[in-house]
């Protein structure tokens, strides 16, 4: 046995992943995935079906990336990217965007 070798198996569909991060590119977003271990098949699938639209710019927003929160006029959230081009001083909340919904949601303290 190879020690050295970590057997790590996809996430959603089990299939074997050999290297990591998982690197694809997607609406011309290169996307690096870390965590969790997904094969390149069930990457795009996710982000086909869960990524969002930054509010801002109007780019899409990929699952498993951080963004920002803004509280939209109908109560509903709206995303941005955290990058200091999108994240404006107006955001008051940012996370984790998983899988079409928000992870870890922290609030920002207002000072
Ligand atoms: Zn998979
Ligand atoms: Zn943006």
């Amino acid at each position: 046995m190879d020690q050295s070798k970590v057997t790590l198996s996809c996430a959603d569909c089990g299939k074997r992943v050999e290297t990591l991060p998982t690197i694809t590119s997607f609406q011309e977003q290169e996307v690096y995935l870390f965590h969790p271990v997904v094969c390149v098949d069930c990457l795009i699938k996710t982000c086909k079906q869960y990524s969002t639209i930054c509010v801002n710019c109007g780019e899409i927003i990929l699952p498993y990336s951080q963004v920002g929160v803004l509280k939209g006029n109908d109560g509903e959230s709206q995303f941005v990217h955290m990058t200091t081009s999108c994240l404006t001083v107006g955001s008051a909340f940012h996370g984790y965007w998983g899988k079409g919904q928000l992870l870890d949601f922290l609030e920002i303290e207002a000072c």
